[in-house]
């Protein structure tokens, strides 16, 4: 598997997944990194197939039009989200990326429409989901902290230790991780109630 994190001009992290035989392609989150990615598709001459969201946010999906006019991707979001898009995803449902298979798994709580992507069941793109060391804001508009509770707990820590994190953007000490290092050591995922996890997160 062709896989490249890249990062620009701020802190949003962009993914390239390419399968190397067929050189099917996918972008995660174009942010602003659509000149670095452009120049990494045509040397290693991807053909770019989806371009994927993790959710709405503009500082995740500034690099679109640009990467969509030049490659004629597709758009992929969550079916609830209000950016616009050629796909629409749901828990459970596959992108095919040559032999790749990414999953959707539905993790609402940053906003409605945010969804982690489990790429061949090694690589976990979380976007503003869980970071290293960190997780998601739920205070913004269409943030929820028990649907964040439930995202992180009972769908995200569920999966393999060895699972690797790769978040939307660079806030933690190193730019990925893996689902057991952040068991261990993030903060915000430590064992807490549902209760004790919203006290936690309306703090200041
Ligand atoms: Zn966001």
């Amino acid at each position: 598997m062709f896989f490249k994190q890249i990062q620009q001009h701020s802190d949003n992290f962009s993914y390239i997944i390419a399968d190397e035989i067929s050189k099917e392609a996918a972008v995660v989150d174009s942010s602003y990194n659509a000149d670095e990615i452009i120049k990494v598709i045509k040397n290693e001459r991807l053909k770019l197939k989806y371009v994927i969201n993790t959710h709405g946010h503009s500082d995740h999906t500034a690099g679109n039009t640009e990467l969509v006019s030049i490659f004629g991707a597709k758009l992929v979001a969550h079916k609830q989200s209000k950016m616009q898009y050629d796909l629409a995803v749901n828990e459970g449902d596959t992108l095919d990326v040559g032999k790749i298979s990414i999953k959707i798994i539905y993790t609402p709580g940053h906003t409605t429409d945010s969804i982690c992507l489990l790429v061949d069941n090694q690589k976990l793109l979380t976007g503003d989901t869980l970071f290293v060391d960190e997780c998601g804001r739920t205070d913004f508009p269409s943030g929820n902290t028990k649907s964040m509770y439930e995202s992180l707990f009972s769908k995200l820590l569920k999966l393999n230790n060895n699972v690797e994190v790769y978040p939307g953007h660079d806030y933690g000490i190193k730019p990925s991780s893996t689902i057991g290092e952040e068991k261990r050591s993030n903060y915000t995922l430590q064992p807490r109630s549902l209760k004790d996890f919203i006290d936690f997160m309306s703090q200041p």
